[in-house]
């Protein structure tokens, strides 16, 4: 049993469909450790408290099972990713108003649990100091996502072979589906920076087949959500092309609304310039203004500012590829839904053609201002290697 003392809330969340969540800075009280023996003493930890449904897999479950496999050539991983150090549940009494709705509305009624999480502290984006850290750490997020998402079909129309079957088993298959600008965070360790993902609670494990109400597909952050979700016809299925959608707009709004890392730009007078509106619009204003970018002309050029200047070439790439995996998933009528055109069930929806996987992201993304950045997994570093002697040969 332990006790811990709350210190300050650090964070309150705001526009996030269907909970709240808290983070609040904790220290063991101490009450029944040992005198000077406390381990969670050298520890800064802080107490996340949310209310997801109580048919939700834990976010702890979930990375004991990523930690699990962060085996061998897959540890790195583990530098990635949020480390639960206690988690436990709170059940609402049974004369709890939302008992009532339950009776009322039953099966369309999500029942909550009050989830306390303790963590180890991890810093935000903007104590990060340069854009190349920056670029460091949107990488890593892209690394960790694959290696706890990728399945080795997902491998294969590169032809990268050194993932041998025996790799297939190894993968978690987890999405996220939830990446914001306040869940991609900072561990330092060893005087190194590593990005991680932060707050799982709302991702999905793939191999789960119970499928909840369709109000579950629709997850996320609205800024940072892809463009599809925002559709009311939008039925899912929840896509890693969509994360990684997600992380293009988290790196969008960064460098185009922030004149460092922890300066935000003051609001300009015209409201349509920049994308400051998009924190407090709808689906239909965000669907409107995702769509357009994704299907401007190659003449898209974001309003980076001079700190994120590196930060143009990866959006305009990335723009790039969405813009022709849209083209051909849609055809002549832009993203026309698969169901309205038959004719394309040879292509690969998942990655819309190849064009937004994460081999393209990852080619794309691994250089930053001429320079290589840090790839972290050996398979990583070997398709590389492969693609470097391609181009060479
Ligand atoms: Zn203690």
């Amino acid at each position: 049993m332990r006790t811990v003392r709350l210190k300050r809330v650090i964070f309150r969340s705001n526009g996030i469909l269907g909970r709240g969540t808290m983070v609040i800075i904790v220290e063991c009280a101490c009450r029944n450790c040992p005198p000077n023996q406390c381990d969670w003493k050298e520890k800064k930890l802080v107490l996340k408290m949310s209310f997801p449904s109580t048919t939700r897999v834990s976010e702890q479950t979930l990375m004991d099972r990523c930690k699990e496999l962060a085996q061998g050539e897959h540890t790195w991983v583990s530098n990635h990713l949020p480390n639960i150090i206690w988690s436990f549940n709170i059940p609402f009494r049974d004369s709890s108003p939302q008992d009532n709705f339950k009776k009322k509305f039953g099966d369309d009624y999500e029942m909550r649990v009050m989830r306390g999480v303790i963590l180890e502290e991890l810093q935000p984006l903007s104590s990060l100091k340069t854009a190349k850290e920056c670029a460091q750490v949107f990488y890593d997020i892209v690394q960790c996502e694959c290696s706890i998402y990728i399945k080795h079909s997902h491998f294969s129309s590169n032809g990268l072979s050194i993932l041998g079957h025996h790799w297939a088993w190894k993968y978690p298959g987890i999405l996220h589906r939830d990446i914001s600008q306040g869940n991609i965070m900072v561990r330092e360790k060893n005087g190194k920076k590593y990005g991680v993902l932060n707050d799982w609670d709302l991702a999905i494990w793939l191999d789960n087949k119970r499928d909840g109400p369709t109000s579950q597909f629709r997850t996320g952050t609205k800024p940072y959500m892809a463009h599809e979700l925002h559709l009311v016809e939008w039925k899912g299925p929840h896509r890693y092309r969509h994360d990684l959608e997600s992380i293009f707009y988290v790196m969008l709004l960064l460098v185009c609304l922030y004149s460092s890392p922890d300066k935000k730009l003051p609001r300009p007078e015209n409201i349509n310039y920049r994308y400051e509106e998009w924190h407090q619009s709808d689906d239909e204003f965000l669907y409107d203004k995702k769509h357009h970018i994704i299907t401007a002309a190659a003449t898209w050029k974001p309003p980076v500012t001079a700190f994120f200047s590196g930060f143009l070439l990866w959006l305009i790439e990335l723009q790039r590829s969405m813009r022709r995996g849209f083209y051909e998933l849609g055809d002549a009528a832009l993203l026309v839904p698969k169901a309205l055109n038959p004719e394309m069930h040879s292509f690969d929806e998942g990655t819309l053609g190849g064009h937004l996987s994460y081999e393209s992201v990852v080619s794309i993304v691994h250089i930053f201002e001429e320079e290589e950045l840090e790839t972290r997994g050996r398979e990583w570093q070997l398709h590389l290697e492969n693609l470097r002697q391609n181009q060479v040969g």
